[in-house]
């Protein structure tokens, strides 16, 4: 490889690009191979993709026989599942896996009670002899769990993979009923709509309960997430999604959390949440909480400017309707907006709604989401919980 894609790997990055590689003649689609500097020194020993941009993953800096990769996957597998066991409290639900931060570059697998996820996002985790050892390390982690595979069109693309359905790969059962913080909700991996929770939101739906009094709005509310939470500390709670399939399934959970509840039924709306939190604010309408968790508005660096200008509509808005006292939850899952960029975002929104905020916590994905220390791209949740003075 050339020199900028060693200097990549020793600033601890493991992707390198497929511009900065010299590949031998004829390494095969997800081959471990050994990776050296410009000069020929060992940098380590990495997958390879024929197809994608990233065409190094870095494994491990020593040495790796192919015969003690099963060993190697199986060990940090089993890390992995280890490390979440340990920290993760109040869920029977969490991410097991999660790619580079747990030393498994391409490989996620998440937990929905007795239901596994995972996804193979490279040529590698998708052989044969590769992903067997993950399917039986993980059967032996979660003994009588299920295990479904979630295909996703646009990897088996950027990866050169044959496109075949999502499925299940070991059990019976796709579907399950999860709990997180005693919140209680359906899953079903193979359902029409179904991309599965957002399980990074796990602790700052416990944090927003924390906070929670009065009336509640929560936009981009998906299946409920944050408004089931809010719900049993709110008098009522409304919650917009533009989507009608995940609405249903929020109606469903809200059903299976029935018991819990002070307030009456939750409000769902279906609607695009710019123009509610518009119309609502010229109506002059006012809530104690509201949680603004919208999709990533930046795929590419190019997006930012315009993805900060949406976020600061929506930051403006939701300001401008908490009364004092109350509490704005704001979150953007953006890789390319920093944190920096969005709290200047929201000083500005702070500014041209007329209000004095107050930082309460800065907050990111949940902790068995762990962020490996110089790759940005596994710290791209971004939380932030104000209160608004006055
Ligand atoms: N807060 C949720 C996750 C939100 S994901 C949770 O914790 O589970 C983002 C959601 O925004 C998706 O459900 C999507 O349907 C919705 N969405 C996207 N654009 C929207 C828009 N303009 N108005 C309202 N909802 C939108």
């Amino acid at each position: 490889m050339n020199r900028r894609g060693a200097a990549r790997l020793r600033a601890g990055h493991p992707w390198v690009y497929r511009s900065d590689v010299q590949a031998g003649e004829q390494v095969p689609a997800g081959a471990l191979v050994e990776v050296r500097d410009e000069r020929g020194r060992k940098l380590g020993v990495a997958f390879y993709s024929s197809a994608s941009q990233i065409a190094i993953r870095l494994l491990d800096s020593g040495e790796l026989a192919d015969e003690k990769l099963p060993e190697l996957l199986r060990e940090r597998i089993a890390a992995a599942a280890a490390w979440r066991r340990e920290r993760v409290r109040d869920a029977d639900s969490y991410r097991v896996i999660f790619s580079e931060s747990d030393l498994l570059p391409g490989l996620i697998v998440d937990k929905y009670n007795d239901v596994l996820v995972l996804q193979a996002l490279t040529q590698a985790f998708h052989r044969a002899d590769v992903r067997q050892v993950v399917i039986d390390s993980l059967a032996g982690e979660f003994a009588g769990a299920s295990i479904v595979e979630r295909v996703d069109a646009h990897i088996q693309e950027l990866e050169q993979l044959p496109s075949r359905p999502s499925q299940l790969v070991l059990g019976e059962r796709a579907a399950s009923i999860f709990t997180l913080n005693g919140v209680r909700f359906h899953f079903d991996a193979l359902a029409g709509q179904k991309t599965g929770a957002f399980l990074d939101q796990r602790e700052n739906y416990a944090a927003a309960a924390r906070y929670a009094h009065g009336q509640a709005l929560d936009c981009f509310s998906y299946q409920g997430g944050f408004a089931l939470h809010l719900a049993r500390r709110c008098e009522s709670v409304t919650a917009v999604d533009s989507s009608r399939p995940a609405l249903e399934v929020a109606e469903q959970n809200e059903e299976l959390n029935r018991d819990q509840y002070r307030a009456g039924e939750i409000e769902w709306i279906e609607a695009n949440a710019f123009d509610l939190l518009k119309d609502y604010a010229a109506a002059r309408r006012e809530y104690d909480i509201v949680v603004l968790d919208p999709p990533a508005f930046a795929k590419t660096k190019r997006a930012v400017p315009t993805a900060l200008s949406g976020y600061k509509e929506l930051n403006l808005r939701a300001l401008k309707m908490l009364r004092p006292g109350g509490a704005l939850m704001t979150c953007s899952c953006s890789f390319h907006v920093s944190e920096a960029e969005f709290l200047e975002m929201l000083g500005a929104a702070a500014a041209d709604a007329g209000r004095r905020v107050r930082i309460v916590e800065k907050r990111g994905a949940s902790s068995d989401h762990p962020v490996l220390l110089n790759v940005p791209e596994t710290a791209y949740l971004k939380c932030v919980i104000c209160e608004v003075l006055g």
